[in-house]
């Protein structure tokens, strides 16, 4: 299969679409059979074996999304990572890992990895020596995550894919924070695009789902252990998923643009001392990240100045919503120290540069002007707040 080379919001909104050849209807039919007539050996229709007509059909769109050859949806995005992970590992084998990943796929590795005989080390730092120090003889996959939660560290793609192809290793990314709207890993090197749909491919918080993309011959590795897994998603919840991904390259891009006004309205701000987001040329990996994201995103982080309290500041907002998860056309902000990192100790999580006042603040879609005077009325509240408690 080619990779298609259609421009983006065509993809977007054509690659992969289902004719509804009895009605003529503008969009893909939904079909939710579980049960197909049989039609040879290699043909068995059946959702678990990921190949109903509207999976098989969001596929085309996620591959062409990625630059890749092929690609498969699963129920979640931890399905997608564990699966493909699981692909390339076995008992004996050692795995690298960045320092800093999502949460749950640090607790699978923390928790489950041991008692597969499966070892691993995280990195001590983003740079690519921080990786290759890192493999061993048993070494078979690297797995990075660019920009990174919460932080928005940026990892070098085309470094990362150059040690893994002379180390003959597996390269993973997981691509959910940049969207492939921002970042197509494949075309720096990398080998496996993991995503969790449930972000901003859903872009609604109310789709949970995950994706891979890849070469043919590594998703057909990967299905190999899907069907056996067996983390499949509902026809139901594709067809969705189809219908959101049609406006993904337009919401993502205005979450772009909102993010970096709000990133820079909130540099230039008294009240607050820190902001982490790539598109700012005082970010560390600004140059990185231009040399391999097509924008940077719609997640930044901040720290208000000394003496502000976070959680009060994050009660005081109104329009924006405290929120667990991410990527939706709504505003949402959230406490790492209270959410993802949780389970770590002060201490750790200093270590990892987060300090408790921290917040993870995912932009939406709504006008930056609204945003920024719910910003500046919460901001009058905690600030009254503060005077009140020093007299
Ligand atoms: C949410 C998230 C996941 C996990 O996805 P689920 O759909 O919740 O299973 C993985 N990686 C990142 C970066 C995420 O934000």
């Amino acid at each position: 299969m080619k990779p298609n080379k259609k421009g983006l919001n065509t993809i977007c909104t054509h690659v992969g679409e289902l004719e509804d050849k009895q009605f003529k209807g503008a969009i893909s039919p939904l079909y939710m059979s579980t049960s197909y007539a049989y039609e040879d050996v290699d043909i068995k229709r059946y959702p678990r074996y990921f190949n109903t007509p509207n999976q098989e059909a969001l596929c085309k769109k996620i591959a062409a999304l990625e630059h890749t050859e092929a690609a498969l949806i699963f129920g979640s995005g931890m399905a997608a990572i564990t699966t493909s992970l699981m692909a390339f590992l076995q008992a004996g084998d050692h795995i690298v890992l960045q320092r800093t990943i999502y949460g749950g796929t640090y607790n699978l590795v923390n928790e489950e990895f041991d008692k597969f005989g499966i070892s691993y080390s995280f990195t001590d730092g983003f740079q690519p020596d921080d990786f290759e120090t890192k493999i061993q003889e048993n070494t078979k996959v690297i797995f990075i995550e660019t920009p990174s939660n919460p932080l928005l560290t940026i990892t070098d793609l085309k470094a990362i894919g150059k040690i893994s192809k002379r180390h003959g290793i597996v390269s993973m990314i997981d691509n959910t924070f940049a969207s492939p709207v921002n970042q197509n890993p494949i075309d720096f090197g990398i080998d496996v695009i993991i995503h969790s749909a449930t972000k901003y491919m859903g872009g609604h918080s109310d789709i949970c789902a995950g994706a891979v993309a890849s070469t043919q011959e590594h998703i057909e590795r990967i299905y190999q252990l899907a069907k056996n897994f067996g983390g499949s998603l509902s026809d139901y919840t594709i067809w969705l998923l189809e219908r959101s991904i049609k406006t993904m390259g337009i919401r993502v891009k205005a979450q772009n643009e909102n993010a970096q006004r709000m990133a820079e309205y909130l540099y230039e701000h008294k009240d607050i001392s820190q902001v982490y987001y790539p598109g700012l040329q005082s970010h560390p990996n600004y140059e990185l990240g231009k040399s391999q994201m097509k924008g940077f995103g719609g997640m930044l982080s901040f720290e208000l100045s000394d003496g502000f309290n976070a959680s009060e500041f994050q009660k005081s907002l109104e329009l924006i919503k405290s929120s667990m998860s991410l990527a939706g056309v709504e505003s949402t902000v959230i406490s790492p120290t209270l959410t993802s990192h949780a389970l770590l100790s002060t201490e750790e999580r200093k270590e990892q540069g987060i300090k408790d006042g921290l917040i993870r603040f995912s932009v939406g879609i709504e006008e930056p002007e609204d945003l920024i005077a719910d910003i500046e009325q919460a901001l009058e509240k905690v600030r009254y707040s503060r005077v009140v408690a020093t007299h």
